[in-house]
């Protein structure tokens, strides 16, 4: 087994590290606090050649996989940057457009996409399903001549107004008359200015430039070419977006704790309130040196489970093992960070604490970390279903 990385793909996971100098942390709080999407280093890193790393090179992209990606993501996010709206757009519609996208919608989407010049989101999440996708009631209805009109609601869709394009999980079919739970879903790719469509801000307490809203479609028209692959066989494509979509939050979780422990450490070698500087302290050390070790774990599994994934081996063990660890590791490590700085944490000139509601966030979502240790427990170690 080789764990080393190519000199081009030592380049991607260092790309973050120049891309600072332009746009630092400073630059992302500045955006998040006054909840504007921070399109310069977007567009940037549209023009670096970044957004489009997993889409083929005859429609604009870098051609390479999802180990790039997860390189790309984590280098970002060691430096402070955890651009979320990355996952979002690139990694969970540029690809599947890629894959089962029709060549004119490959021509319209990809392009346009890889430079930037148009944006997506995905929306999974409706208020009653919640947790579970299955009970989805967005509605797709056929009008007779080949087209279509959806109906319904997502809530806590992130990006959804600066969004060009909605890639929207529907129900062609309802729960309540399919055979087998996971029949009757279409994938709708929606302009999001398309007459019907109508959103509304949700205010949430996490630092990120990303307004989430509540989106409702009522009687929205759909056409045959905006359906992504065969209407009725959508979960299959929301299927296969998942292990990448936990794939990249691990390293998104992996990068902000090294993040908080790099600024732990830097801060306690200096601080100096007894005799030396605080981070000889072994009770301060301990927790650090843990939260290093589960980060750098966090990360070896990240990286395998991108590894599988791109020689298209099955890769849903390691998927969930990655996202579950690398919240948990994020989170641990920057409540180690946190208790170095004292009182200086809580402020907002250091900017430590600040980093906390997004790790634990992505404990909460987009899959719980009970979901992901009920997929563990039952499909990795055959454990009865829980639920
Ligand atoms: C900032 C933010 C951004 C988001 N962005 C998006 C987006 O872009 N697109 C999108 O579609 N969604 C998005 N979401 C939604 C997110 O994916 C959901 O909030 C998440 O999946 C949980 O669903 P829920 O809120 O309905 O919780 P519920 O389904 O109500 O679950 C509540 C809690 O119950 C527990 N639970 C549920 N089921 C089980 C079970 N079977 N076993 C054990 N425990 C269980 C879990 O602890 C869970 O946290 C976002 C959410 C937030 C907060």
């Amino acid at each position: 087994m080789d764990f080393a990385l190519s000199d081009e793909q030592k380049m991607i996971y260092e790309y973050g590290q120049s891309l600072v100098k332009q746009f630092d942390r400073a630059y992302w709080v500045d955006c998040a606090e006054n909840k504007r999407f921070p399109i310069e280093m977007y567009q940037r890193v549209a023009a670096d050649g970044f957004i489009g790393t997993m889409v083929p090179e005859a429609y604009g992209g870098a051609g390479l996989g999802m180990l790039e990606m997860v390189l790309f993501q984590e280098g970002l996010s060691d430096v402070g940057i955890p651009l979320l709206s990355l996952v979002v757009g690139a990694t969970m519609s540029l690809s599947p457009i890629g894959d089962h996208g029709t060549e004119e919608q490959k021509q319209q989407y990809l392009p346009a996409g890889c430079k930037g010049d148009i944006r997506f989101c995905f929306a999974i999440t409706e208020p009653d399903a919640g947790t579970n996708t299955m009970r989805s009631t967005t509605l797709l209805k056929e009008t007779g001549d080949g087209r279509y009109r959806l109906n319904g609601r997502k809530t806590f869709i992130s990006d959804a107004a600066g969004s060009d394009y909605m890639l929207v999980v529907t129900r062609n079919i309802p729960y309540s008359e399919v055979k087998r739970k996971t029949d009757g879903f279409t994938i709708a790719i929606v302009d999001t200015k398309a007459k019907g469509v109508e959103m509304h801000p949700i205010d949430v307490s996490i630092l990120m430039p990303e307004w989430q809203y509540q989106v409702f479609f009522d009687d929205v028209e759909i056409g045959p070419e905006n359906i992504l692959g065969e209407v009725g066989r959508g979960f299959d494509i929301l299927f296969e977006s998942l292990n990448p979509e936990r794939i990249i939050l691990a390293s998104v979780c992996t990068g902000m704790g090294r993040y908080a422990l790099g600024r732990a450490v830097e801060y306690a070698n200096e601080r100096v309130v007894f005799n030396g500087p605080i981070g000889a302290y072994q009770a301060l050390q301990h927790p650090l040196a843990k939260g290093k070790t589960e980060v750098e774990l966090a990360s070896l599994m990240t990286r395998k489970a991108a590894w599988l994934f791109d020689r298209r081996l099955p890769c849903g063990a390691e998927s969930n093992m990655a996202k579950y660890a690398a919240a948990e590791a994020a989170i641990h490590a920057i409540d180690a960070s946190l208790q170095c700085f004292g009182g200086n944490g809580f402020t907002k000139e250091y900017g430590i604490f600040d980093l906390y509601p997004m790790a634990r966030l992505l404990r909460t979502a987009p899959l719980n970390s009970e979901m992901v240790l009920n997929y563990i427990a039952e499909h990795v170690m055959g454990l009865p279903r829980s639920y």
